[in-house]
């Protein structure tokens, strides 16, 4: 096995507390090995180990690949009209999935592969190395089915979206439609899904039915999580920390028993600001839950509705400036804490024996992921 040392990295964010005793694990003028696939030694330029191979990186900073535990690309179609509408004054609602999914429906297997591609593609060229992928814009047991088979071309990490919104065709059955997601539809997805996912929202699914729909996920052998409390306050966080689940995502709308409960499970909150960006609605609050000691992870949301980024630097920038996270906490929310969101120990971190998976970023500081928003600043991406 031949080894790399990278070498000339102004900055070198490990996530491994050992270095520095903070979270970040923050080197000045370090070096980093690389043999095979994984990381083998990191530290101070100075004291670097001898390698097959030398790359000096200029004076660039380096963090971990972001992770991405939250996205939907398997979709056809677009809605920037709809976006306009709602920048003119229109209000978000769960109801505009129900257009995405008729054009999913309709798009052949080809194209929905073309369509995860490009985003995909787009993802990792923006510093993005482990990527969750959910299904969503099929809702028959057929659609959800190939959505899965063609997200698991791109990552292990497949979510079963059976329960995004109920589709128009069962409209005056929604108990029959989770019969369906219960049954049918989670036989013909659990092959091919790691997770499975609730929209537990008014407009989507109640407490009662995404109790049952996660129960029986987890009777397949399905990991949980959650999408609740984005539009309003409701019953799906402190489910998620009840269940023990992995992560419960958007958290908008948190009461102090939210607050608690998330502080007292081991359950991820992981935040979404590109929705609130997108939707013009008020962000979480980010420094309260950090301040309650609760684990917080950032996500982008990429979907063709409430949140069409696929940039974890603009969601390092919004959480950082619009929900008052340190650039420090923001970088670890989006790599660490979404490792932590997927159940992921071998991601997020550059340590010794973890995957080699950096993103360099052409300045000499992570800081300026939040410092310089909208400016392309990954310069290469190593996975
Ligand atoms: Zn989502």
């Amino acid at each position: 096995m031949t080894s790399l040392l990278l070498t000339g990295i102004s900055e070198l964010l490990t996530n491994d507390p050992i270095h520095d005793g903070t979270p970040i694990g923050l080197l000045e003028d370090a070096a980093l090995v690389i043999e095979g696939r994984k990381v083998a030694w990191a530290g101070p330029r100075l004291q670097a180990p001898t390698a097959d191979a030398v790359r000096d990186l200029g004076g660039r900073a380096v963090i971990p690949g972001f992770v991405d535990s939250h996205s939907h690309l398997v979709f056809a179609g677009e809605r920037s009209a709809e976006f306009a509408a709602r920048m003119a004054g229109e209000s978000y609602a769960a109801g505009g999935i129900r257009t995405t999914v008729a054009a999913t429906r309709a798009a052949t297997d080809e194209q929905l592969l073309a369509n995860v591609s490009r985003l995909a593609a787009e993802m990792r060229r923006q510093g993005t190395t482990t990527l969750e992928i959910k299904s969503g814009y099929g809702l028959s047991a057929l659609d959800e089915a190939r959505s899965l088979v063609i997200a698991g071309q791109f990552t292990d990490e497949t979510t079963f979206l059976g329960a995004h919104v109920v589709p128009p065709e069962y409209a005056e059955d929604p108990a029959g439609y989770v019969d369906l997601v219960t049954g049918p539809m989670l036989d013909a997805a659990a092959p091919h899904a790691r997770w499975i996912d609730v929209f537990c929202e008014r407009g989507a699914f109640d407490e009662d039915q995404a109790r049952r729909i996660l129960l029986a996920g987890r009777g397949r052998g399905l990991l949980g999580r959650l999408h609740a409390n984005q539009l309003g306050p409701g019953p799906g966080v402190r489910l998620a920390c009840e269940l023990g689940l992995a992560a419960v995502d958007h958290c908008t709308f948190l009461d102090d028993a939210d607050v608690a409960a998330l502080a007292s499970s081991g359950t991820v909150a992981t935040l979404l600001p590109g929705v609130e960006f997108s939707t013009r609605s008020p962000y979480p609050d980010a420094r309260g839950l950090l301040d309650a000691g609760v684990t917080v992870a950032l996500a982008s949301d990429c979907n063709p509705g409430s949140c069409y980024t696929s940039s974890m630097p603009f969601c390092v920038a919004l959480a950082v400036r619009e929900m008052r996270m340190t650039p420090a906490e923001a970088v670890w929310a989006a790599t660490a804490g979404g490792a932590r969101a997927l159940l992921r120990d071998d991601v997020g971190v550059l340590a010794p024996g973890k995957r080699a998976h950096l993103t360099v970023l052409e300045a000499p500081s992570y800081v300026h992921l939040a410092y310089r928003p909208g400016v392309p600043l990954v310069a290469e991406v190593i996975a």
